[in-house]
């Protein structure tokens, strides 16, 4: 493009006035339209009631709900149950809200709290259930929240996040779906309330109950900090349900020792036998809760109680080939589209399952080790155009494998 003519086809300021110009195909740009327009942008998408969640919440029975989360989500039954009925009574609560005149009876929101171990499936619950209904779902972590005027995120871009989501329509945020993870993190650290200033736990404890409780919030559209020439959205919290997530690692110590209490002298001894010690965690309620340090006025705003089981062998086997996005279905398609057919031999699963198991990597690492073991063919075969078929086997996993241990320990 000709050197005279750089100069910002929309402000018409000089290269020289700007601080970048960027170059289109007959035209130049510079930062501040390009900041203008973005704030054009975001204006017009929030006034916009339309974009993808237009469409009405998709209400499904608790037994639709289970069945769709089936499809995605491996075991779990007593988490599917409960949050099956509890998002079907919370989205039933908003459905009805109009017809409610002269009737007093208001359903009170159910936020859920599940507690398991990591990668045991709570944020891919929260994810496919905010599928299933169609309503903007984001996930926030709470060990990155800190309360307000502190080094961190304020609870309120937790909203910011989910507005985002929601396309910027105010009306779909505001029946949204907030997964908040690690939200045992945030726990005082000991049962009585604090003297000193708890700046990571407590207070923001205090900040999420805003939230939980139902309120309007002034959010910055574009997140982070408040800053006085940003123009704030009010989001109304009262619908959104939030789903809290945590591994409260120690936790079944307390349920142990609450039940040990209660079973002296009010049950037999073959009710006391019944107790599997060695998932404590299906036991769990809100007084273990809080002897783990979530405030009782929090407990109180996450009614729904569940827990998710650690995952054996046999469930992690099932992850890596049976939900619909299956990794292994996964990886699969991506060789198709080099018209590659991928296939894995004899002991090969059973073999990526015993390293998920033995390094502790949980479900989550299914996919590490996958990645490992294809990393070198999917570099190569795309280049191989006579080759149509590739068989993992057992030997190729297990070299693979030991190639990738020994390349972490070299970067160790
Ligand atoms: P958490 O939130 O409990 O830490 P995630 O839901 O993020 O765990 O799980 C991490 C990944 O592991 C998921 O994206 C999914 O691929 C896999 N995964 C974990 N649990 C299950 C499960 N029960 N069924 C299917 N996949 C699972």
């Amino acid at each position: 493009m000709d050197k005279v003519k750089e100069k910002c086809s929309f402000c018409g300021r000089s290269k020289k006035e700007t601080a970048i110009l960027i170059a289109g195909l007959d035209a130049f740009i510079c930062d501040m339209c390009v900041t203008q327009a973005h704030t054009i942008v975001i204006d017009e998408l929030a006034e916009r009631s339309g974009g993808s969640f237009k469409a009405d919440i998709n209400l499904l029975k608790p037994l639709e709900i289970k069945n769709h989360l089936d499809e995605y989500v491996i075991g779990q039954n007593d988490a599917k149950r409960v949050l099956s009925v509890a998002v079907y009574n919370h989205y039933k609560r908003l459905t009805q809200k109009s017809l409610k005149k002269d009737d007093d009876t208001e359903i009170e929101k159910s936020n859920i709290i599940l507690i398991g171990e990591t990668g045991t499936g709570k944020t891919l619950l929260a994810k496919t259930i905010s599928k299933i209904l169609n309503v903007p779902f984001c996930i926030a972590d709470a060990t990155v929240l800190t309360e307000a005027g502190y080094v961190g995120e304020d609870v309120e871009s937790i909203l910011a996040r989910l507005l985002q989501a929601a396309d910027y329509n105010v009306d779909a945020a505001q029946r949204g779906i907030v997964f908040i993870d690690e939200v045992d993190k945030i726990a005082r650290k000991s049962d009585n309330p604090s003297i000193t200033r708890d700046v990571s736990g407590e207070g923001v404890q205090q900040g999420l109950l805003k939230l939980l409780e139902g309120a309007v919030v002034n959010v910055p559209p574009q997140g982070g900090r408040k800053h006085p020439e940003q123009k704030m959205v009010a989001i109304d919290t009262r619908n959104i349900l939030f789903i809290c997530g945590g591994a409260f690692d120690g936790i079944d110590k307390k349920i142990a020792r609450r039940m040990q209490s209660q079973t002296i002298g009010y049950s037999s001894s073959t009710e006391r036998e019944a107790i599997d010690k060695e998932n404590m965690l299906q036991y769990v309620n809100s007084q273990d809760l809080k002897s783990f340090g979530l405030i009782p006025e929090l407990i109180g705003r996450l009614p729904v109680v569940s827990h998710l089981n650690p995952l054996d062998a046999e469930s992690l086997k099932r992850i890596l080939t049976e939900p619909k996005n299956a990794l292994i279905k996964q990886y699969q398609k991506l060789f198709a589209i080099d018209h590659v057919a991928l296939h894995f031999g004899e002991g090969v699963l059973d073999f990526i399952v015993s390293k998920a198991i033995e390094y502790k990597l949980g479900a989550r690492g299914l996919r590490s080790i996958c990645e490992g073991i294809l990393t070198d063919v999917m570099f190569e075969l795309p280049s191989q155009e006579e080759v149509r078929e590739f068989t993992v086997t057992l030997e190729f996993a297990r070299e693979r494998f030991n190639k990738l241990k020994l390349s972490h320990l070299r970067a160790a």
